[in-house]
């Protein structure tokens, strides 16, 4: 999340080596999502998980960030992108 963050805020919000107070506002929220999340070790991918923990206005602001710069993830972090894919294969935990 933190790598597909930092490339839509270079490209999109022209930051420098940091990126800006917005994206650090998302990035901080769904790292506590991410330390609050129900499934601990066994976590779906987010996009196939059946609780969705996300606040309404920033699950579309992550849709927007993952549709600009998922494509760029695969380029620049391609292992980490493979490894998600395969995440993404496991079936999400019983509610
Ligand atoms: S959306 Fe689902 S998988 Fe993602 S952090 Fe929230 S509860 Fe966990
Ligand atoms: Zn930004």
């Amino acid at each position: 999340m933190e790598a597909m963050i930092k490339i839509y805020c270079r490209d999109h919000h022209r930051s420098g080596a940091t990126i800006c107070a917005e994206c650090q506002a998302l990035l901080d929220y769904a790292t506590v999502r991410l330390e609050r999340c129900r499934f601990g070790e066994s976590k779906p991918t987010c996009a196939k998980c059946p609780v969705h923990c996300y606040q309404r206005t920033r699950r579309e602001q992550v849709k927007v960030v993952m549709r600009q710069a998922g494509p760029r993830m695969l380029w620049e972090h391609p292992v980490m992108s493979l490894r998600h894919w395969l995440d993404g294969f496991r079936a999400a935990p019983e509610v």
